[in-house]
């Protein structure tokens, strides 16, 4: 299997095993460690550094990380997952393979990602079953938007927004 292949490292700032607020469903949680976006009013600035949080091989990760019927998928969280593509794709890649699926949030937008083709952070795009894109901010803040904070972040259905060549929101009602 992908995940007893890999030999990548990633470095977390923090792993929630049940999450009921990250995506629908119970999900394993993954808090990247690193991000460049440095957006105003930034809930997680320690996140940051991509020095900080702690170092795990992927492999020995997914190993620890439960494989339950009741987890329904992964989110990838931070700081930003697409400063880490390659070990984020293979993460995603298993977690496919355990049958769940994949939420990825990051401060790129949709468009930011897809002029990015032919690369690491693109590739990662297409490894997610839906990206909610774009930072924080706080002038747009909502709180009665399921899982994101402001009004610009989408919840991006990859697979449809690819087949159809333009940016088809997540139904909430399949939840
Ligand atoms: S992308 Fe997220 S973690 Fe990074 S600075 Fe912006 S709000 Fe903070």
């Amino acid at each position: 299997m992908l995940e007893e292949k890999t030999s990548l490292n990633v470095r977390l700032s923090g792993i929630v095993n049940e999450s009921v607020s990250d995506g629908p469903g119970l999900r394993t949680v993954l808090f990247f460690q690193g991000c460049k976006h440095h957006c105003p009013n930034c809930h997680n600035p320690q996140t940051w550094d991509f020095q900080g949080g702690c170092e795990y091989a992927v492999a020995e990760l997914l190993r620890q990380l439960p494989d339950t019927p009741l987890i329904k998928g992964v989110t990838l969280s931070g700081g930003d997952p697409f400063f880490q593509p390659l070990a984020a794709i293979q993460i995603a890649h298993a977690f496919h393979q355990r049958g769940k699926d994949v939420w990825a949030y990051t401060g790129f937008t949709w468009n930011n990602l897809l002029e990015k083709k032919d690369t690491a952070m693109y590739e990662l795009a297409k490894s997610c079953d839906v990206l909610v894109d774009g930072p924080f901010i706080l002038a747009q803040r909502c709180l009665d938007l399921p899982f994101r904070g402001s009004t610009n972040q989408r919840l991006i259905w990859v697979k449809e927004s690819l087949k159809q060549g333009r940016i088809v929101e997540w139904p909430l009602s399949s939840r």
